[in-house]
């Protein structure tokens, strides 16, 4: 087990002036946090931040990052607070702490392959200063270096997510080494049978090739100062388990067609050494065709540069070769970590790291920029922000699915991410646990969960909140889908009496051979526009039977049953014939003259297909309805003198009646007018009878009609009839009014 002083030391050979007391104190805290905890193997548990902040010192990196580390699990896993390491060790430090605190809680969450990118990108945005990836990176590693003292089943899950996201993060972040010693932990995990084949079939080559690294090595270092290359260094090793097995696989090759086990480094001083080290190599051996890469002229997109090529060398075996400087060596070991080893000209070759072609992580070039600016590389660490992926927040499901959205998303566009049909049946949502409102803008790892009900539509004013394309076109498709089968559902309520009526069934079947006399495209448009007022029920019935005669004959009025049975204000009346009537239609109640019952109108709050006629109508009140061109049917009550215009349109007037919703009442508008005295208090007299019947005024006008009075034009709001005629007989009763009148029009 690493010890604290030997910490200390090894920060000091790359840091001599290092801040010892802050490593100290960081130490003594943690270890007095940490206290009795022991770890799975049964060792302390601060050996654990030890070894993390170890790691870390073999990037060179600065005492506050070595800190962070050995506090790092304190605030999730002990008493520490994040106040109380601010009052300790300063707020950046604690700030740092509470962003590997953050990411510990990514651990709890299930991860699926397919959303490997996802988290990986989560990660990003949420540890915003890069310093807290590193200490995340070297944790995981120690977890994976004593992950054999875990149970099985959390093994396999450490070790899957570690293959999934952590060892891509680190390859990307272009720490080579710590990817392939991450991938080779989990590859031992994951496929333990693959892992052993691969490891005794390298454990049999390199006993059989016993020298033959040394001895390759010394060939190629010969060969280089022998051509004027002092200072080269070569280097082989056997590659690891998992890079040989993934090589393996993507080629289909057995371990024994598998050529090059072995890779060599060749380091020298600067680029143009490089490219004479190439033409040397390349002189000397034959080149295996096809495996020459350049990337020291085009960069691979994690800043990793090296030329690779592949030779039948030394010894006539086949080896694949680096060829790099130190610095890009350092680079391609420790990647971003290695940035904070140069200031910018130093130990590299001038403006190596300054021209790069934009790329994914374009915040790499950023920070190489920002180091060149700088001339103090743990200022460079301490201001260097993850600025990639600011344009997006990655938020959870409940069950832990992350979904990435755009910055300022809603919890609506969060429900449409997710489905369509979660998004159009949305209601509320919960946000981390809370009831919180639908335009809320989500943060990073928000857990959101959304409130659906059954039969919900979305309103489309929530085009104007969603940020997500996708929503927007959602909400659009299904407001205007809901609209259309409003009034579909009125048209065919609407066509079935008109039928019935006729002593023909109507379905959707019959429709169909008069859709084109119709000039209607489908039978679901043809409904509609029916709904809508823009197709006459009587039109699609002769359609549908073209030799049927309307023949218009007086009825008598329907028994008063509070509706209004085909008769007009105006006294105009009409039926439609009854065609082929059965017996049993016949004999039906007497009163019901006419076939079948009337539409039933229920309250219209929401509906787009029904309205009512500005005066207003109230249940009890007898009413019909006009259909309206586009607009669908508007109620009226059959005093309205306005419906004397559509005398002459018998096809408009639909046959309708209250149905009223027990369960949930609704108030109903009705216009008023009184005649009143001109005195004062008569206003707050009339207002005070209004408000004792529990009624609502909506509107209210007032206009001098003569010295001592004064007429009152009132909208009000009522449950029903006899409501309202309450109100009128009260009002009729007060001594300050003189006459009081009901307004159709
Ligand atoms: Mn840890």
């Amino acid at each position: 087990m690493m010890r604290q002083y030997e910490l200390v030391e090894r920060v000091q050979k790359y840091k001599p002036d290092a801040n010892e007391a802050l490593l100290n104190k960081a130490y003594v805290y943690a270890m007095q946090k940490h206290g009795q905890q022991k770890r799975a193997s049964g060792d302390p548990y601060i050996s654990h931040p030890l070894e993390v902040a170890a790691i870390l010192t073999e990037m060179h990196l600065d005492e506050s990052t070595i800190a962070v580390a050995l506090l790092h699990d304190t605030i999730e896993d002990t008493t520490a607070t994040r106040a109380e390491i601010d009052e300790l060790f300063g707020e950046d430090i604690g700030r740092l702490v509470e962003g590997l605190t953050k990411l510990k809680r990514l651990d709890l969450v299930s991860k699926k392959a397919k959303q490997a990118e996802n988290l990986r990108k989560l990660l990003l945005a949420i540890s915003d200063d890069v310093r807290v990836l590193l200490v995340k990176l070297a944790d995981r590693l120690h977890n994976m270096r004593t992950l054999e003292h875990m149970r099985d089943d959390k093994r396999a899950r450490i070790s899957e997510e570690t293959m999934d996201i952590y060892a891509p993060l680190a390859g990307r972040m272009g720490m080579q080494d710590m990817r392939d010693e991450l991938e080779d932990l989990s590859f031992r995990y994951l496929n333990p049978e693959a892992y052993e084949t691969v490891t005794k079939r390298l454990a049999e080559l390199s006993a059989r090739n016993e020298g033959l690294i040394a001895k390759i090595e010394d060939e190629l270092r010969e060969l280089m100062v022998a051509n004027g290359l002092l200072n080269a260094t070569a280097k082989g090793r056997q590659k690891k388990p998992y890079s040989v097995f993934r090589k393996m696989q993507s080629k289909s090759l057995s371990f024994e067609q598998l050529s090059d086990v072995y890779g060599f480094r060749l380091i020298v001083d600067d680029v143009p050494a490089c490219y004479r080290a190439l033409g040397i190599v390349h002189t000397r051996w034959r080149v295996v065709p096809g495996r020459f890469k350049d990337y020291i002229s085009t960069p691979k997109q994690n800043d990793y540069r090296s030329i690779h090529t592949t030779i039948v060398g030394p010894s006539r075996q086949r080896i694949e070769l680096q060829i790099r400087t130190r610095r890009m060596h350092d680079i391609a070991e420790y990647g971003i970590a290695a940035h904070s080893l140069y200031k910018d000209g130093e130990g590299g070759e001038p403006g190596e790291l300054l021209s790069r072609e934009s790329n994914a992580y374009s915040w790499l070039r950023h920070t190489i920029e920002a180091l060149a600016e700088g001339d103090n590389p743990e200022e460079f660490l301490e201001h260097t922000k993850l600025e990639l992926f600011q344009d997006q927040v990655f938020c959870f499901t409940p069950k832990g699915k992350l979904i990435a959205l755009p910055r300022g998303a809603t919890p609506i566009d969060f429900a449409y991410a997710v489905h369509t049909n979660i998004g159009d049946t949305t209601v509320g949502a919960k946000i981390n646990g809370r009831i919180m409102p639908l335009v809320t803008r989500l943060a990073n790892g928000d857990e959101v969960e959304i409130i659906r009900s059954g039969v919900q539509v979305p309103p489309a004013a929530w085009e104007e909140i969603v940020v997500t394309g996708k929503a927007r076109a959602a909400i659009r498709r299904a407001t205007r889908m809901a609209i259309r089968k409003q009034y579909a559902g009125l048209g065919h309520r609407i066509l079935e009496r008109t039928f019935e009526r006729a002593g023909k069934a109507f379905s959707r079947e019959v429709l169909k051979p008069a859709l084109h006399r119709l000039g209607q495209k489908d039978v679901e448009d043809a409904i509609a526009s029916v709904g809508r007022g823009e197709l006459s029920s009587l039109d699609v019935l002769k359609a549908v039977y073209p030799d049927f005669k309307d023949e218009r004959t007086t009825i008598k009025p329907a028994a008063d049953q509070g509706w209004f049975n085909m008769q007009s204000a105006s006294g105009m009346m009409f039926r439609l014939p009854g065609g082929e009537r059965t017996a049993h239609d016949a004999t039906k109640a007497a009163s019901e003259i006419d076939g079948p019952d009337p539409l039933p109108i229920r309250g219209l709050s929401g509906h787009m297909e029904v309205h009512f006629a500005p005066a207003g109508a109230v249940p009890g009140d007898r009413i019909v309805g006009i259909m309206d061109e586009g607009k669908g049917m508007t109620i009226y009550p059959i005093q309205a003198s306005a419906l004397q215009r559509f005398d002459d349109q018998p096809e408009r007037w639909i046959d309708v009646r209250w149905d009223l919703d027990a369960a949930n009442k609704q108030r109903f508008s009705a216009k008023i007018a009184i005649n009143a005295l001109n005195e004062p208090g008569t206003l707050a007299t009339i207002a005070q009878k209004i408000a004792g019947l529990d009624i609502n005024i909506r509107t209210m006008t007032m206009g001098r009609v003569a010295a001592d009075f004064s007429e009152l034009a009132l909208e009000v709001e009522v449950w029903d009839l006899r409501h309202l005629n309450q109100l009128l007989t009260q009002l009729k009763d007060l001594d300050c009014v003189s006459t009081v009148k009901r307004v159709y029009d």
